[in-house]
């Protein structure tokens, strides 16, 4: 519990209409897609890394947590003050700084929504491929904190592939500049990567460079529909294989289709085991050539239907599909305990097959999606959170799931990151030298542990 001088320190600094300690305020703050809930002290609203800065100096003498947050929508708690203190609300730091059309390149603050920067650079004739699902809402800080991916990273990558350099608050205040606004740059260790993917727990970002990409000329998005899962998942090899790299390949079982089905009524066949959504890009010639070897491959290897969009209104109802399953979801259970696993591609069907005799080993209800393109498997297993025993076959089912796609050679994260969600089995995954070397990081930055503590490491 933060002391009233407390408050009134933060409130010199921030301004009084930048800090909320009502309990219907804070409570807005104290949840993100986990659903779990763990209410902060304060929350203040900066404008600026010199604001955070002396509120990074100022936890460093009273010893109180800061915890960074986007927009909450992490899927492993990372935003969560899970020790209480402040919560660092990048919302007011939503400016798209530059768009530089020569260098194709962008300057952005933390609190920008992704969505709204794709479709500012898009109507400059530019292209930022980071596409999280979640794009209408999340931030680029958000993003970049956990380096996020999305369906088009098969052919495009991840965040870390786009940030060039950032500003970043030190946990003890210092604001330091990493990288350039450059393509290329070797000066010193590569602080912009360490950075990347580091949870909001090595420093608080408050600029972000971005490289760009020409938008492509085209699209084509397509569905193909298959009654044997095996034979989806031969279709992917066979794709990737046949060196056409579509910008999309996601994948949906058959308790994901219908579950999509029930939802939203649209059309979809009910006996069928997957479904893959495909989309190339590129120039208008080499498009429709791509669309048609894959629309071959498809068909050779099993698929009973193909729908292939005539135009971007149609696309665009294809991929209402994908972005239905999450709400969809909800109505098989009131809970969802959401993995994202990656393996190597050919070992995607195993992987699922393994996943589905895990649950029903366990007599869990589940479902898979994902982005099959890059072997990133979203393994959801729902239950309701009440029913004890359920929860804990769940947890045992878990376990047996990462241990399954550890021995494929896999990680038990692509995207979403450890927060606290996965805390409990970083160490399935990493040395106890690894997470040394991780820990002493963390300790040479933030030696009194105050950003974003309790996360990622267990405390033993
Ligand atoms: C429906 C749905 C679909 C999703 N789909 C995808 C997907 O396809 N791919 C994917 O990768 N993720 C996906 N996600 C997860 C989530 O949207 C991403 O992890 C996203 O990057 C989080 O952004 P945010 O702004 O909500 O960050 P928050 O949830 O607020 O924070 C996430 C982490 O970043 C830290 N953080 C936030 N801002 C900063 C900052 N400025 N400096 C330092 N640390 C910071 C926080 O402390 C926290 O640890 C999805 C989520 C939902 C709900």
């Amino acid at each position: 519990m933060l002391s009233k001088n407390l408050i009134q320190e933060l409130t010199r600094i921030i301004g009084k209409e930048n800090i909320r300690t009502d309990e219907e305020d804070l409570i807005c703050y104290s949840y993100d897609a986990t659903n779990q809930k763990f209410l902060p002290d304060a929350v203040v609203f900066p404008k600026n890394a010199d604001e955070i800065s002396l509120i990074l100096k100022l936890a460093n003498k009273e010893g109180f947590p800061v915890v960074p947050r986007g927009a909450g929508s992490g899927f492993s708690g990372g935003s969560l003050p899970v020790e209480g203190g402040v919560v660092v609300s990048l919302e007011r730091m939503n400016k798209i700084l530059t768009i530089d059309t020569d260098n194709l390149i962008a300057e952005v603050e933390p609190g920008v929504v992704t969505g709204e920067f794709q479709w500012a650079v898009e109507d400059l004739g530019l292209f930022y491929p980071p596409d999280p699902s979640s794009l209408k809402f999340c931030t680029i800080g958000g993003n970049v904190a956990e380096c996020a991916g999305g369906p088009r990273a098969v052919k495009y990558g991840v965040t870390k592939d786009y940030v060039l350099g950032l500003e970043i608050v030190l946990p003890t205040g210092e604001i330091i500049n990493t990288g350039a606004q450059t393509l290329k740059g070797v000066v010193g260790y590569d602080l912009t990567r360490l950075m990347v993917g580091s949870e909001g727990t090595l420093g608080i970002v408050t600029k972000i460079i971005l490289k760009l990409l020409p938008l492509p000329e085209a699209t084509k998005t397509m569905f193909a529909i298959f009654t044997d899962m095996r034979d989806a998942a031969e279709t992917v090899s066979k794709i990737i294989s046949s060196k056409i790299i579509p910008s999309t390949l996601e994948f949906m079982d058959r308790d994901s289709i219908k579950c999509v089905e029930d939802y939203s009524y649209i059309g979809l066949p009910y006996n069928v085991d997957a479904l893959l959504l495909i989309e190339v890009d590129g120039d208008k010639e080499l498009v429709e050539n791509q669309a048609e070897a894959i629309k071959k491959i498809c068909l050779d290897n099993g698929a009973k239907e193909i729908r292939i969009a005539v135009d971007k209104k149609e696309a665009k109802k294809l991929w209402q599909l994908r972005r239905a399953i999450s709400p969809a979801l909800a109505k098989l259970k009131p809970n969802k305990i959401n993995e994202d696993i990656v393996v190597p591609r050919s070992k995607i069907q195993d992987a699922i097959i393994g996943v589905r005799e895990i649950a029903k080993k366990h007599n869990l209800i589940n479902a898979n999606f994902g982005h099959a393109g890059d072997g990133n498997i979203h393994v959801n297993i729902m239950i309701d959170k009440s029913d004890k025993a359920e929860f804990l076959r769940a947890e045992k089912a878990i376990r047996e799931i990462f241990e399954l796609v550890l021995g494929f050679g896999g990680t038990i994260s692509g995207e979403h990151g450890i927060g606290i969600s996965k805390m409990p089995y970083i160490g399935m995954e990493l040395s106890r030298s690894a997470i040394d070397v991780m820990k002493k990081i963390k300790q040479v930055l933030d030696p009194n542990e105050i950003l974003n503590p309790g996360k990622i490491f267990p405390r033993i």
